[in-house]
C-alpha cells in the first residue's frame, strides 16, 4: 500500500480475506438448508457498502439494506443478486423500488395497497416481504390482523410474496425470556398459515444474535449484520464463540506533528489535559469528523511502535493529541487506531465502552472521508 486516495492521512482499513473467512463460518454454522442474507445498511456497518456488497455476492444468497437509495446505489453498481429493503416503504418511493428490482417490505395493508395501485399502473409486479410483528413494536404487522392482509394479498397477482419475517428486540441478551416470547409466537403464526399458500415464501427471523443464540430461529435464512463483521452482541459473549468470526476492520493515520511540550502546559481546546511533566506529544490526522468518539478525550489509547499511548486533551473535528513520554516518533509514522500492532490492540469493543455505547454505533460513525483500502488475497485496493 503505496499511496491514499488524495493522499490522505487517515485510512479504513478492511480484511476482505478475513470478511470472507466470516461468511463460510456462518455459513457453515447454519448448514446447507438456511439460506444467508446478509444485513449491510448503514454504508455496510462502516465497512463501505458497495466493495462489501461485491465481495459478498457470490457467497450469500441475499443482501438487506435499510432504504430505497441504499438499494439503489447497489443495483447502479451491478451487484445483482436479490436485495431486500428492510426499512418501511413510502409512497413516493415504490415507481423506483420496483423499476430497481429491489424486494421491499411491507407492514401493512394500507402500504400493500399502495403498492398494488402502483404495480397496476406500471403493469408490473413487486416482489415484497411480509414483517410481522411479534413484540419489537417498531414496524410489522401484528399477527392478529396478517392473515387477513396475506389473503388479501394472495387476491392480487401482481404481489408477489418472497418472504415473511420478524425481528427479535433483544437477542443479544440471550437470557431474556421475551425471546422465547417472540420466538414461539413467529413459529405459531407459520405453522397456523395454510402449508399450499407458501409454495416458496422464505420465512427468516434471526438478526447476529438470534443466529449465535437460537437456532430454532434460523428457519429458511438468516440474517446476521454485526456477526458478519466479526464481532459478537458484546466483548464478553466474544469470549466464548460458538461462530468463529474476526473483526475485519482497522483504523490507522500517519502522524501528522512532533513536538515537546513543558510540564504543567494544556493541551487542545479548553487544556482539558495538563502535562506534569516535559512530555513528547503527537498529533494525529482523525477527529470525530471521521467518526472517532469525543468521548474518548483523555481516556482512549492509540497503539504506536506495538506500545499503547493515551489520548490527551479533547479530541478535535479533525485531530487529536498524544501523549508518548519519552517514546520516539516521526511525523509519517503510521499509528493504530483501530486494531492490532504486535502484541496490542485497540478494538470496537473498546471505543464503545469508552464512548457509552453500542458496538453499532461506533462502526457506522465511521464516515466517508475516510478512504477504504481493501485487503484481497493478492495485495489490495482502494475503494474508487
Ligand atoms: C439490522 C437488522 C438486522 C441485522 O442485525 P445484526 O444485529 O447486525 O445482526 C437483521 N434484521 C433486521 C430487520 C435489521 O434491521
Amino acid at each position: 500500500m503505496q499511496f491514499t486516495p488524495f493522499s490522505h492521512p487517515a485510512w479504513i482499513e478492511v480484511d476482505l480475506v478475513k470478511f470472507k473467512q466470516n461468511i463460510f463460518n456462518i455459513k457453515k454454522y447454519i448448514g446447507h438448508d438456511v439460506k444467508l442474507c446478509l444485513p449491510i445498511k448503514a454504508n455496510a456497518y462502516g465497512h463501505g457498502l458497495v466493495e462489501i456488497a461485491r465481495a459478498a455476492s457470490t457467497c450469500v444468497d441475499y443482501l438487506a439494506v435499510s432504504c430505497l437509495q441504499e438499494g439503489i446505489m447497489l443495483r447502479l453498481a451491478n451487484v445483482n443478486i436479490p436485495i431486500l429493503v428492510l426499512g418501511a416503504i413510502h409512497i413516493e418511493q415504490i415507481t423506483d423500488l420496483i423499476k430497481y428490482d429491489l424486494e421491499f417490505t411491507i407492514s401493512s395493508k394500507y402500504k400493500a395497497q399502495l403498492v398494488i395501485d402502483e404495480c397496476i399502473k406500471l403493469n408490473s409486479i413487486a416482489n415484497i416481504h411480509l414483517e410481522i410483528d411479534t413484540g419489537m413494536n417498531r414496524t410489522g404487522i401484528r399477527v392478529s390482523s396478517a392473515y387477513e392482509t396475506i389473503e388479501f394479498i394472495h387476491t392480487h397477482p401482481c404481489l408477489k410474496i418472497k418472504g415473511i419475517y420478524s425481528h427479535l428486540a433483544s437477542a443479544d441478551t440471550a437470557e431474556d425470556e421475551f425471546n422465547l416470547i417472540q420466538i414461539n409466537k413467529f413459529i405459531n403464526f407459520v405453522q397456523q398459515l395454510n402449508l399450499k399458500q407458501n409454495g416458496n415464501i422464505l420465512f427468516h427471523l434471526a438478526n447476529s444474535a438470534g443466529t449465535i443464540y437460537f437456532s430454532q430461529t434460523h428457519l429458511d435464512m438468516v440474517r446476521p449484520g454485526l456477526l458478519a463483521f466479526g464481532y459478537y452482541p458484546s466483548y464478553s459473549s466474544s469470549q466464548n464463540k460458538n461462530i468463529d468470526v474476526v473483526a475485519c476492520m482497522a483504523i490507522k493515520a500517519k502522524i501528522s506533528y512532533f513536538k515537546t511540550v513543558l510540564a504543567g502546559e494544556g493541551i487542545g481546546y479548553n487544556h482539558t489535559f495538563k502535562t506534569t511533566k516535559n512530555t513528547r506529544v503527537i498529533t494525529i490526522p482523525i477527529g470525530y469528523g471521521d467518526g472517532v468518539r469525543r468521548s474518548l478525550s483523555n481516556k482512549g489509547d492509540i497503539i504506536l511502535n506495538g506500545n499503547k499511548y493515551p489520548i490527551v486533551g479533547n479530541i478535535c473535528m479533525d485531530q487529536f493529541m498524544v501523549d508518548i513520554g519519552d517514546g520516539s516518533a516521526y511525523v509519517g509514522d503510521i499509528v493504530t487506531i483501530i486494531g492490532k500492532q504486535e502484541l496490542n490492540e485497540i478494538t470496537i469493543y473498546d471505543h464503545a465502552k469508552l464512548a457509552n455505547t453500542n458496538t453499532y454505533e461506533i462502526l457506522c460513525g465511521f464516515n466517508n472521508r475516510l478512504p477504504r483500502y481493501y485487503i484481497t488475497e493478492d495485495g489490495g485496493y482502494w475503494e474508487s
